[in-house]
């Protein structure tokens, strides 16, 4: 084989290996929640959307009232290792002081989560929720804001003072600048809670309207989208209702 059509060769092996993998050679709405061989590794994750929130919550409020479960890292271990079944997905910002495990006090293979400083959807992590729902059949996504947050910060103080942030930073103010703009057009008495909020809900749309998976999924009844916010001050996570 000659060099040219090994590389093809290995590139296609590639390209039908990363579809087995994500359960993208078959037409979404055909694709199967678990193959019949593979039970659902945490049986307990096969729940309803709201069931899912409901959870979601009950573990926030574990989580508040400094009460979490037991943990238990041993005793799924053996389940976990050939597949997941997440039961929520979080879009959440990178800081260190949002943990969604801990804040939901869910275990290992409860959450899928995309991670990054402002928590807002970039391509890749649109891809990552869309694996998210539509292979793992997680039922629902929050996008998880918090109080006090220094990606927010950074972006407000780009468009209002014009300050310029080093390296690869400034990618991170301009994409969180139209949640900026479209805040401050609101005259909030607290800019920076707006700015989070409305960034919030604006990935919330984002994610509702995302095509070709999210938006059937939601629609068919499958997948709840929700923002949420993380108060530091108290641990309390806040679900928006617009
Ligand atoms: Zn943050």
């Amino acid at each position: 084989m000659c060099q040219v059509c090994e590389e093809t060769s290995v590139l296609s092996s590639r390209r039908r290996s990363f579809l087995k993998f994500a359960g993208l050679g078959l037409a979404v709405s055909a694709m199967p929640a678990f193959a019949a061989e593979n039970a659902p590794p945490k049986p307990q994750n096969v729940i309803s959307p709201d069931a899912a929130l409901e959870r979601l919550m009950k573990g926030n409020a574990r989580y508040v009232d400094n009460a979490p479960l037991p943990s238990d890292f041993a005793s799924t271990r053996a389940a976990l290792t050939t597949g997941q079944n997440p039961f929520a997905s979080v879009l959440s910002c990178s800081d260190a002081r949002i943990t969604p495990e801990h804040c939901f006090d869910a275990e290992r293979g409860d959450l899928f989560v995309a991670r990054i400083a402002g928590n807002y959807l970039t391509t890749g992590l649109l891809a990552s929720l869309e694996y998210g729902a539509a292979v793992l059949q997680s039922p629902l996504i929050m996008v998880l804001g918090h109080t006090n947050c220094g990606a927010i910060s950074a972006a407000i103080s780009a468009e209002v003072n014009n300050t310029d942030y080093p390296g690869h930073i400034s990618i991170i103010t301009s994409d969180l600048a139209p949640a900026v703009r479209a805040a401050m057009k609101k005259n909030p008495s607290n800019l920076a809670l707006a700015v989070v909020r409305e960034n919030v809900s604006m990935n919330v749309q984002a994610l509702r309207d995302s095509t070709p998976i999210l938006r059937k999924r939601v629609q068919e009844g499958q997948l709840k989208i929700v923002g949420g916010i993380y108060n530091l001050d108290t641990g309390k996570v806040e679900v928006m209702t617009a």
